[in-house]
């Protein structure tokens, strides 16, 4: 294993006489990763392979894996997640920043190593769940007192957010708003 770049600088010229793979662990510094909210419980692990490309350009393949702590979108309580990313990216020094794509990447034809710390940001922050619960079923903060109502009941009468579903669902008559009914029907000439 080659322990060359923790901090995932690779010098290029280390890519001449080969593949060059590397297997550890990232540093969890959050001014690094810049993840707003969400933080790291410790460095992200990488697993890679890096070629150079003969025609000019490097290849890195491998995973990388972290545990990440969020908030739950709906209660707002810091849960933990893994994330595991598989890593197919290109480091291509004839594209600009403007041409990037997924898993493609411009890189400075005249740096001296490749940072691949932004790449693996990119992709770890494309791998994070969108919508993040503590369960499935978390019932969220109450809209009217604030209470976490997982852990309790506070009674407050409070209109389901999904209440025009319901009204659709069931479709009861004496629900006679003049509006719906207008619009019912309207656009089928
Ligand atoms: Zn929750
Ligand atoms: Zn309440």
């Amino acid at each position: 294993m080659n322990k060359g770049f923790p901090a995932g600088m690779l010098a290029f010229d280390r890519l001449e006489s080969g593949q060059v793979e590397w297997s550890g662990r990232l540093s969890a510094d959050p001014s690094l990763w810049d993840l707003d909210d969400v933080a790291l419980i410790d460095g992200p692990e990488v697993d890679l392979s890096i070629d150079a490309f003969t025609e000019g350009g490097v290849h890195v393949r491998g995973r990388l894996g972290a545990a990440v702590e969020m908030d739950c979108r709906r209660c707002l309580e810091r849960i933990v997640r893994k994330v595991d990313v598989d890593l197919d990216l290109r480091f291509d020094p004839d594209i600009g920043p403007e041409d990037e794509t997924e898993g493609l990447y411009a890189v400075d034809p005249d740096a001296p190593e490749l940072d691949l710390l932004p790449a693996l940001r990119e992709e770890l922050l494309l791998a994070l769940p969108e919508f993040p619960l503590c369960r499935l079923d978390c019932k969220g903060i109450c809209p009217k007192c604030g209470i976490n109502r997982n852990e309790g009941n506070c009674g407050c009468q409070v209109e389901p957010a999904d209440s025009r579903w319901d009204v659709l669902r069931q479709r009861f008559p004496q629900e006679s708003d003049a509006a719906e009914g207008a619009g019912r029907g309207s656009d089928d000439g």
